[in-house]
């Protein structure tokens, strides 16, 4: 029997990208459900090519447009409930989370709680609310797969039996299109420079994160969470040519490292396929075009970032969540032509500040609240 894969976010750059992964191996997987926020025609154009049995959108209204372009037999979901009905369905197995953002909390722990294995993108999830996921998946006793590439580089060095000789981890960073640039020229530069990540092809909130190099201080936090690690045993290096996508080291010094070209495919396949492996239609790394690789320290005064997320990871409590959800709100903000480049930082540390009611062990009721909370500050300062 095949493996039954719903996909929320098919419509993204990861989604997209799992959407080849799985035709190419056909014979083992089948789409049940796909989802989206509002972008019907890609959605219903993945609809006729895989042929799942249910469609999500996020506003009822857009449900009704969907209906008219697909197969009448194809049910069609919205919103949130609809997100939580199709990871509960017992024709899924495995559940990629490929949606942008911390609306993957509520769909991620239903999901759980009904022992779908999960193939995990979202990293959104993890720093918000990566003290209650990751429990709650060990009670359960459910795989969480991560498919962001510098994770699941450690999650293949690591393997069960290195587990208790970890020593560090190290998250390792392109440095994005920022790198080299001055940072007195950053709000020079265009949204379309910004976007424009030198190695890897995103959505647009992670690339505007991958600028700030916000994004690897979110990966400091998740690593923190898949990898039961402490925040001071996590290390990340700057290695611009993107070939060594993470590595660990042991207690007897022993490097492990998993190195390949940068293609999303291959983590969201290892993801799906996990513990097998099989060949892929991705290009082999070769040696000889490799010059050399280098490895340095990030500049902290350059990407406040970086620092702001491992701080909030160090208080606990609600700040990773209001770290996140002012993330959001700035980098929406900025992608809206509201504020400029360099306010991003500059707004996130305000709020972080302003949140003087952080609960140490949060509900996700207090998450959701000290989210909300932050996003309205968030606008409030960019405005
Ligand atoms: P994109 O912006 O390209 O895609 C986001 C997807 O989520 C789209 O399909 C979008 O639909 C959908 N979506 C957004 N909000 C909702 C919602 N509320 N309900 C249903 N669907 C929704 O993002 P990426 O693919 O780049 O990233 C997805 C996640 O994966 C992020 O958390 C990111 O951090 C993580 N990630 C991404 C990597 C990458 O290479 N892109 C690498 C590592 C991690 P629509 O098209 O209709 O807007
Ligand atoms: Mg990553």
């Amino acid at each position: 029997m095949k493996t039954r894969i719903a996909l929320l976010g098919s419509t993204g750059s990861i989604g997209v990208n799992a959407l080849k992964v799985i035709s190419s191996l056909n014979d083992r997987f089948e789409i049940t459900a796909l989802c989206a926020d509002s972008n019907i025609k890609a959605l219903s154009g993945q609809a006729r090519s895989f042929d799942p049995k249910v469609l999500c959108v996020r506003d009822g209204w857009l449900s009704g447009k969907l209906k008219a372009l697909v197969h009448p037999e194809i049910s069609i979901l919205n919103g949130a409930d609809g997100l939580e009905e199709i990871v509960s369905r017992p024709d899924v197995d495995i559940v990629i989370f490929a949606i942008s953002g911390s609306s993957c909390i509520a769909p991620l722990l239903c999901a759980i709680k009904n022992r779908k294995r999960i193939a995990l993108a979202n990293k959104e999830s993890l720093v918000s609310a990566g003290a209650i996921v990751m429990p709650l998946a060990k009670k359960n006793n459910v795989s969480i797969i991560p498919i962001d590439s510098e994770h699941s580089a450690i999650f293949q060095c690591l393997g069960s039996e290195k587990r208790p000789f970890l020593n560090k981890i190290y998250l390792t960073a392109t440095g994005g299109p920022l790198l080299d640039i001055p940072k007195k020229r950053f709000d020079s530069l265009s949204r379309k420079f910004i976007l424009n990540h030198p190695k890897w092809k995103m959505g647009s909130k992670i690339s505007v994160d991958s600028a700030t190099m916000m994004n690897k201080g979110l990966e400091v936090i998740e690593a923190r969470w898949l990898f039961d690690t402490e925040e001071d045993r996590i290390d990340v290096l700057v290695h611009p040519e993107a070939a060594v996508h993470s590595m660990i080291e042991l207690i007897d010094g022993t490097v492990f490292a998993q190195i390949s070209l940068p293609d999303m495919r291959l983590p969201i396949q290892y993801a799906i396929t996990y513990p097998a492996r099989f060949c892929t239609e991705v290009e082999f790394l070769n040696f000889s075009k490799i010059k050399h690789l280098s490895f340095r320290k990030p500049d902290l005064t350059k990407f406040p970032c970086l620092r702001l997320a491992r701080e909030a990871l160090k208080k606990g409590g609600t700040y990773p969540a209001v770290l996140n959800a002012a993330d959001e709100e700035a980098v929406k903000s900025y992608l809206g032509g509201k504020i400029k480049f360099s306010r991003i930082p500059i707004v996130i540390e305000k709020v972080l500040e302003h949140h003087k009611r952080s609960i140490k062990e949060p509900s996700i009721g207090d998450i959701m609240e000290a989210e909300s909370w932050a996003r309205e500050e968030t606008v409030k300062l960019c405005r």
